[in-house]
């Protein structure tokens, strides 16, 4: 029988744990850790996740700080914040929402982040880091899928690993991550060729691309361990909203073939956040423990 991972159950854990030593650390007379959000422009979406993020924090005892900038921010203006977040002695994390103005270079951005406080992994030293395993931070949502897999028992050394997707925030990353633990990792992209053989022959399938149900269940390898990272929203008349959230696979159909398989929403989203706290409880310790 298909087993559906629980990422909402997943994250709920972590978090608690999270909290647990937040709490832990506060008793002990030491100072939070702090996490600064730094919010360019008027995205809705972005908006959601700064709010979301800040209410995690607020949760788990995490001292967080939301600087809004705007939308016609210059460049110099958006790196001196990050300075001073930098040298900022309540600040353990910074994390730059993304996507930021086409204006503004992305890259150049996250490369002023120190690499101490980088709690998104997007610094070229902690992408560095994770290529060579030396101890860093990894993006969140990737290190969301590694620990989903860990928490369910599921066994990667010596499996055939398929990453559907080669961003920098998840696919390359996720697919550093399954290799530094002995998968045998394929990146599949859009100029991939035979991209359904390719799958069938995946014991672990990572999708995220942005393609509404792109992943069909035929596909995919019988038996199978499927992680759906894409979160689409498409028209639906019959919701209250319009709209529902679905995956790049085809759920229906792949779990009638998959022995796990993550859905949308529930599965790798929540634990996105649960890893942003995680990694900022990590800054605090390993570089400002006191
Ligand atoms: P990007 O748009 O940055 O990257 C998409 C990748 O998918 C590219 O490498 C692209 O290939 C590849 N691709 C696109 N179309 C196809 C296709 N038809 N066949 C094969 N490969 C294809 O997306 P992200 O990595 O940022 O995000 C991917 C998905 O994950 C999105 O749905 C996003 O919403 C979701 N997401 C979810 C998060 C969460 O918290 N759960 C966090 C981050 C993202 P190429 O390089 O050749 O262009």
């Amino acid at each position: 029988m298909t087993k559906i991972i629980d990422g909402k159950a997943i994250s709920a854990t972590i978090k608690a744990e999270v909290a647990a030593e937040v709490q832990q650390m506060i008793e002990a007379g030491k100072q939070a850790p702090g996490l600064a959000v730094v919010l360019v422009g008027e995205n809705k979406a972005s908006q959601v996740y700064v709010s979301m993020k800040k209410k995690a924090c607020e949760k788990a005892g995490i001292y967080s700080r939301e600087i809004q900038l705007p939308e016609t921010v210059t460049m110099n203006e958006l790196l001196t914040e990050v300075k001073k977040l930098n040298d900022d002695s309540q600040i353990h994390g910074i994390l730059v929402q993304l996507p930021l103005p086409s204006h503004i270079d992305e890259q150049e951005v996250l490369n002023h982040i120190d690499p101490r406080k980088d709690v998104d992994g997007f610094h070229p030293i902690n992408v560095g880091n994770l290529s060579l395993k030396i101890d860093g931070f990894v993006p969140c949502t990737p290190l969301g899928v590694m620990e989903m897999l860990k928490r369910s028992n599921i066994e990667i050394q010596g499996k055939n690993a398929l990453v559907l997707g080669r961003s920098n925030i998840v696919g390359k990353p996720m697919a550093m991550l399954l290799t530094n633990a002995h998968a045998t990792v394929t990146i599949a992209h859009s100029k991939t060729r035979d991209l359904a053989e390719q799958i069938g022959r995946a014991d672990i399938l990572v999708a995220a691309i942005g393609r509404p149900e792109f992943v069909k269940g035929e596909w995919i390898k019988e038996g199978a361990v499927v992680v759906d990272v894409g979160i689409n929203s498409i028209d639906d008349p019959n919701s209250a909203k319009g709209y529902r959230l679905v995956g790049d696979v085809e759920y229906e159909s792949a779990a009638a073939k998959a022995a796990h398989i993550t859905p949308v929403p529930g599965g790798v989203g929540p634990m996105t956040i649960a890893m942003l706290l995680s990694n900022t409880l990590k800054a605090k310790k390993k570089y400002y423990n006191s």
